[in-house]
């Protein structure tokens, strides 16, 4: 039978398996079991019509010994402290396989923003951003787009945090989040980012096991910035999507789906229920679909006791954070289906925030080209890393990438030292 266990408790088992394996170090074991800070802040907003609402947000922040926090704001109603720490927590270990100057943080508010306008969210945000005060900042924790963020949350926040500052500071301030409009400092190649980076990973994975992408087919879960760009970026390699699920329903069309129309489906109806063509199935049906790649690209805790048995692919491609769980985990493993871990697939999101900060710190514009020809060398060179890792060692792809970013870390504090 199936105990649940916390997103927070999934992350310290891997780490500790992980930690055990390689014998990393007792002191810095200590020290990465626990995050550097987490702030909870309780905050008013005051909205057009008169009414006040207390809201709660978090930002924790896991490691800097790599350098600055950084990590994504997440509007949910399920944010809660335990989450915001997990996702934290796999930053750091996600920026250290990308061999990134940055370390992990994780923050969010509790709030269903759909049950809110947009000059209401604009408030929140801004009130959020204000209680946050120093916690943020361009060389110290920079946020990004996380589950129901986007760029014109990041410009608010960025809004914000300037107008706390003096304005001599403010023109070279604009590094305090990534993710941010084009025109205020964001990146080209950052929406798609994370997309392109999952899709990267799949190519040299199929590329790695002699695989014809244009013969595959595989079923997605979460049809947003990630799912979406994942799913536009395989249209042209030939893969076909045979069934989506997201927060409105599952659809399944086994002569493939085309992921621009399906784009354009949800941009007008918010969710993926409905799209003329797909006939609608049921939880376990999507997640029964025969196809060779599964791709989760929505919440934490997806693949779990009860859907691991039913999954009917070769391989997993963690797009989201944490799909996971250990016992979702564990039944993949008996049943022989590899899982390629978030921490190495999703990395593309904060290695372009990485360019992101570069350019806003040099006054530099670069071209989709570099960013994207950056972003494929970055990902093709921690993907080998961790394949030849787990090899060496003959251990999974999880173990293999925990392995990498530990090693790294362990380094560093051998470096440094532990003051005083
Ligand atoms: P998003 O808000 O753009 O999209 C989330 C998607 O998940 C939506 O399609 C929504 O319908 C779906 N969803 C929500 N609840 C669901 C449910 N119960 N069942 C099925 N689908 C559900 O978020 P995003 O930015 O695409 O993030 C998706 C995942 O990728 C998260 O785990 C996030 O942490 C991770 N991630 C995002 C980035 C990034 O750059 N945005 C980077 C790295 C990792």
């Amino acid at each position: 039978m199936s105990t649940k266990i916390s997103v927070y408790e999934n992350v310290t088992e891997q780490f500790n398996r992980a930690a055990d394996l390689m014998h990393l170090d007792p002191d810095v074991r200590k020290i990465l079991e626990k995050p550097v800070n987490e702030v909870t802040v309780n905050f008013p907003v005051k909205f057009q019509d008169g009414k006040v609402e207390v809201f709660t947000g978090y930002r924790v922040q896991h490691s800097n010994v790599l350098g600055p926090f950084k990590g994504g704001l997440r509007f949910h109603p399920r944010v809660n402290i335990d989450e915001v720490r997990a996702l934290a927590t796999w930053m750091t270990w996600k920026t250290s396989i990308a061999d990134l100057p940055l370390g992990g943080a994780k923050g969010g508010i509790q709030i269903d923003p759909s049950k809110y306008s947009q000059q209401s969210l604009e408030r929140i945000t801004r009130r959020f951003t204000f209680a946050l005060g120093n916690t943020i900042g361009p060389d110290y924790d920079i946020p990004a787009p996380d589950v129901n963020t986007n760029p014109q949350i990041m410009a608010w926040i960025l809004d914000t945090y300037l107008s706390t500052i003096p304005p001599q500071e403010r023109q070279r301030s604009y590094h305090v989040v990534t993710g941010k409009p084009i025109e205020l400092g964001g990146s080209l190649g950052r929406d798609k980012a994370t997309g392109q980076g999952v899709v990267f990973v799949i190519q040299e994975w199929a590329r790695d096991c002699h695989i014809d992408l244009s013969e595959t087919t595989y079923t997605l879960q979460g049809y947003g910035n990630v799912g979406s760009w994942t799913a536009r970026l395989m249209a042209p390699l030939g893969s076909r999507l045979l069934a989506v699920q997201d927060h409105t329903g599952s659809i399944a069309d086994g002569r493939g789906i085309d992921p621009e129309a399906l784009q354009q489906w949800v941009r007008e109806h918010g969710g993926v229920a409905g799209y003329p063509g797909s006939r609608p199935v049921t939880n376990d049906e999507f997640f029964a679909t025969q196809a060779d790649i599964f791709i989760p690209a929505a919440l934490e805790n997806q693949i779990t006791a009860e859907t691991a048995p039913l999954l009917n692919v070769r391989t997993v491609i963690e797009a989201a954070n944490g799909p996971t769980d250990l016992e979702g985990d564990a039944i993949l493993k008996r049943r022989g289906i590899e899982v390629l871990p978030d921490i190495l697939c999703n990395a593309g999101g904060v290695i372009v925030s990485y360019y992101e900060w570069l350019q806003n710190k040099r006054s530099e514009l670069w071209e989709l080209e570099e960013v994207d020809s950056k972003l494929h060398k970055r990902m093709i060179s921690a993907y080998n890393r961790v394949r030849d890792t787990s090899r060496e060692l003959n251990v999974d792809w999880r173990m293999g990438a925990y392995i990498v970013a530990l090693r790294r870390i362990e380094k560093v504090y051998m470096d440094r030292g532990i003051f005083p």
